[in-house]
């Protein structure tokens, strides 16, 4: 005969004097049972085919939920598992962006050199080559470019609002998830730039650094 135990992972919270919300966290699911099959699946969590031979229904249920496993089923190596599918997947590609070193700032702590150079268009067009590959070898579902530098606002205009538009594009088009952010002292905003960055959805996430 199957054996079967409860999974580690549930979690009950009696809701209501007959409904109680169940949680099970390596299956990511939360649904709602009644108090009386709730008592049911307690009084025979030691004895789950019992269980099963009087309530086929609910145990099978309860099994395609994941709330009733395998008696030798290991979850610990199941939830390892699944740690290392999403880190390795790759479904997320994150990209950081230095247009410029150069900086309007001067802060005390600052360890840029504040070289004046920008990033010239090959780079800014291997930048676009490179994203293209990684969606359509590696499979993302994300893109998230970070701007940083020096001060990235110094070169909004020329790099970072046009090639983030063009990614912003290239994910529209295949499909795939795509977030920008920016970190920046925010002092070079400009009411035409804020415009811009509006027209960007809410695509751009503005962290705050740099105290002169
Ligand atoms: S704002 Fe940032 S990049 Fe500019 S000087 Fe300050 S710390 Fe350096």
């Amino acid at each position: 005969m199957k054996k079967y135990k409860l999974s580690t992972y549930n979690f009950f919270k009696i809701f209501e004097d007959n409904i109680v919300t169940c949680m099970n966290l390596v299956e990511k699911i939360c649904f709602c049972l009644s108090k009386e099959k709730y008592d049911l699946l307690l009084n025979h969590k030691d004895n789950i085919e019992h269980l099963a031979k009087d309530n086929p229904y609910l145990v099978s249920a309860l099994y395609k939920l994941g709330l009733i496993i395998d008696a030798h089923e290991d979850e610990t190596q199941k939830i390892i598992v699944q740690h290392r599918k999403e880190v390795y997947s790759r479904r997320s590609y994150r990209i950081t962006i230095l247009p410029t070193l150069n900086c309007n700032f001067k802060c005390w702590y600052c360890y840029e050199e504040h070289s004046k150079a920008v990033m010239d268009k090959s780079v800014q067009q291997s930048i676009i080559k490179h994203i293209k590959r990684e969606i359509a070898e590696s499979g993302v579902q994300h893109i998230q470019m970070d701007w940083f530098g020096g001060e990235p606002l110094m070169c909004f205009d020329d790099i970072v609002y046009p090639l983030s538009l063009k990614v912003k594009n290239i994910c529209k088009k295949e499909d795939v998830f795509f977030t920008n952010s920016i970190t920046t002292n925010g002092a070079l905003f400009t009411s035409n730039s804020i415009k811009k960055i509006e027209s960007c959805e809410n695509d751009f996430i503005s962290n705050y650094a740099g105290w002169e």
